[in-house]
């Protein structure tokens, strides 16, 4: 694998980084299997909008145990039935929900190769 070096200069950065930034991240394809759902617009266009912070968590069952930390994909409805959980805590509602999982492996190596490249093969 390969680095490169990216700057968004003095002219861009204050109207264009945003697009900038979703061009290369292209949230659209992280979540491809959502194309055609009413939210597909919204989501890709929120994810591509800020930074984002990326983790790759590593340990047995890390899809499930992650997922049960992060709670239900509502905020809303995370705060009713389990209130210790991320979501609850740090979430907004059926949208904004402060955090990501994947859920299956497929989809996990999928997301890190995405996000990260082929950082184990540098
Ligand atoms: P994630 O994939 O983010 O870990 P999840 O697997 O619980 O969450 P998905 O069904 O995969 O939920 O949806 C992906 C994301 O799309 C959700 O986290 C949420 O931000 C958004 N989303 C899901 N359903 C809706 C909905 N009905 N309305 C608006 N946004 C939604
Ligand atoms: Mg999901």
């Amino acid at each position: 694998i390969q680095r490169t070096m990216a700057l968004i200069k003095p002219d861009a950065y204050p109207t264009h980084k945003n697009d900038i930034v979703a061009r290369i991240i292209k949230m659209e394809e992280f979540y491809k299997d959502h194309a055609g759902k009413p939210f597909f617009e919204e989501l890709t266009t929120w994810m591509s909008s800020a930074p984002i912070y990326g983790l790759v968590l590593e340990r047995p069952a890390a899809i499930i145990e992650w997922r049960n930390l992060m709670g239900h994909t509502n905020s809303n409805i995370a705060r009713e039935v389990a209130p210790y959980t991320i979501r609850a805590h740090y979430g907004t509602d059926g949208s904004h929900n402060a955090v990501h999982g994947s859920d299956s492996p497929e989809n996990a190596a999928r997301e890190i190769m995405a996000v990260f490249g082929n950082w184990e093969a540098e």
